[in-house]
């Protein structure tokens, strides 16, 4: 059995790894295009920061990893996917068959068609080379506009920040991480961070990128007719999954179409990660989750059933974290509420306190908070098992912020039926 391995990030990896684990014998390649080890892109704005350098980036640490566990890895950019002949065709003009192939290629970062977006210090912050481009183009002082405040656009403002730059943030929506957060989240978020200096224009666009005046090399125009004089263009403006090589025969939306178990629509063909289209763990609609430990769940699901298995994954919960300056917000599951559903929102502005949770009859189904660290697990725990609240949903209607005593209530609840039984 062979087993072709199209991309070598986390989904790749985790792949390459449990497909070993599952099946001892068979042959597995994984393949990269970026001519670099298997890295995450997690880990750069941790070298963006001056934390880690470049190996710290790696997935994993042993250069002779992937041969101890006799997994060969190559380089190569899939250009063409010839699914009845079971073959994979390179950008160098070599070509290689598979029995099992996972298609793991994860994203690219979106260009916005802007005039003036092919400018040297215009620079996309998606590859380690990226990384390094920008560490190279930003000091401390530079000028920098960051187009984009979007879940990976507050984490590169995060490490940018860090860098001592200063920094504009462009957003299209009319508040930062606009589908992360509800609206009083995502003000509440912006206010926050434009009280740490860094200046901030929701409902905005970037017009135009042109020569600048004086010492700015770049005058960046906004929608809003605002002219920026900057040093540095940094776009996080949505990214694309890498589908191009695909044939007709694999069914795509916004990405690869998979079952539960990432069986794509033609045989023998599995996809994972930023590059895979799931489904919604509440509605089942179709549904891109780009973040990394999506891509690990469904890299190991996709590796067992590639080996024979029969593993599922019900649904995608999308779970999102994140630090913007010391402030931590987080939304879970249907964040932005269901038809026929409830809700309750709870904003404490002097504190930079937030929460909303959402519901269908009973069940918790998605909550968003800003400001709160200690036990919002739970709020997580409640939503992915879908557990029915009885009387707690009241309780949480009047305080949303006694979760964590709801949690512990229904639980304790169902362990006391459980030994009555
Ligand atoms: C700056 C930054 C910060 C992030 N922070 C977080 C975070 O805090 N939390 C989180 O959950 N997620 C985060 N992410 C997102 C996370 O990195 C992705 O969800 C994750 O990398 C997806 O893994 P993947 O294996 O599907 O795709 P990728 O990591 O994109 O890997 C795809 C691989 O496929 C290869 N490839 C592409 N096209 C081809 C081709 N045609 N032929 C062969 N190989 C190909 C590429 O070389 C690449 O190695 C961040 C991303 C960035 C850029």
């Amino acid at each position: 059995m062979k087993y072709l391995i199209l991309g070598n990030g986390p989904a790749g990896v985790v792949a390459a790894e449990t497909l070993r684990r599952t099946d001892r014998a068979g042959e597995i390649v994984m393949v990269g295009s970026e001519g670099l080890p298997p890295y995450s892109r997690m880990a750069i704005p941790y070298y963006l920061e001056g934390n880690i350098g470049e190996p710290g980036m790696y997935l994993r640490k042993s250069s002779d990893h992937f041969a101890a566990l006799g997994i060969t890895e190559r380089a190569g950019k899939a250009v063409r996917l010839d699914t009845d002949a079971r073959t994979v065709h390179y950008a160098d003009g070599s070509s290689e068959t598979y029995d099992r192939l996972l298609i793991a290629t994860g994203s690219r970062p979106f260009q916005p068609p802007i005039p003036g977006m092919n400018r040297p210090q215009v620079q996309n912050c998606w590859t380690m080379t990226d990384a390094r481009a920008i560490a190279a183009l930003t000091k401390p002082g530079s000028r920098v506009l960051q187009l984009g405040a979007g879940f990976i656009g507050c984490i590169i403002m995060e490490a940018l920040a860090a860098r001592g730059v200063d920094l504009t943030i462009v957003e299209m929506g009319d508040r930062m991480v606009p589908r992360m957060m509800t609206e009083k989240a995502g003000n509440m978020i912006k206010r926050w961070v434009e009280k740490k200096g860094i200046r901030v224009r929701t409902s905005a666009g970037v017009k135009s990128i042109d020569d600048g005046t004086g010492d700015a090399p770049l005058a960046v125009t906004l929608t809003t007719g605002e002219v920026l004089p900057c040093d540095v263009v940094i776009v996080a403006a949505g990214v694309i999954p890498n589908l191009d090589f695909l044939p007709p025969s694999i069914i795509t939306g916004r990405g690869i179409r998979v079952d539960d178990g990432m069986r794509t629509s033609v045989e023998g063909v599995f996809a994972a990660g930023d590059v895979a289209e799931g489904r919604d763990f509440f509605t089942s609609e179709p549904l891109v989750s780009a973040i990394q430990p999506n891509a690990a769940d469904q890299a190991r699901v996709a590796a067992v059933n590639m080996a024979g298995g029969n593993a599922l994954l019900p649904g995608v919960l999308p779970i999102n974290v994140l630090a913007t300056l010391g402030l931590i917000s987080t939304s879970f599951g249907q964040w932005w509420g269901m038809e026929g559903g409830d809700n309750v929102e709870h904003c404490d502005d002097r504190n930079s306190h937030y929460i909303s949770l959402q519901f269908k009859d009973d069940v918790l189904v998605g909550a968003t908070s800003v400001g709160i660290t200690q036990h919002v697990g739970c709020l997580r725990g409640l939503i992915q098992s879908r557990t029915k609240l009885g009387h707690w949903k009241d309780v949480l209607m009047h305080s949303p912020t006694r979760f964590m005593e709801a949690y512990l209530g229904v639980h304790q609840n169902a362990r006391a039926d459980m030994i009555s039984a």
